[in-house]
């Protein structure tokens, strides 16, 4: 079962619907000067969407669940 905290990747099926946050981007290796929007911090998905790249510079990012909908 999909709980608070766990992490999804840019990419995969949202399974739960909920409110994810952004948490960091999947090539940590890379020095990325962006940061996540407010609505990133936030960010409403439904059962079915795919989790979203990051608006800015639309690399992979992880995904947290914070709360499930
Ligand atoms: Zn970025």
């Amino acid at each position: 079962m999909v709980e608070a905290d766990d992490m999804f990747k840019t990419g995969e099926k949202v399974t739960t619907s909920g409110i994810y946050s952004y948490e960091r981007h999947i090539e940590s290796m890379t020095p990325f000067t962006c940061s996540p929007t407010p609505e990133e911090e936030r960010l409403k998905l439904s059962e079915g969407d795919t989790f979203p790249a990051h608006s800015e510079c639309k690399q992979g990012v992880i995904w947290k669940l914070v709360k499930r909908t």
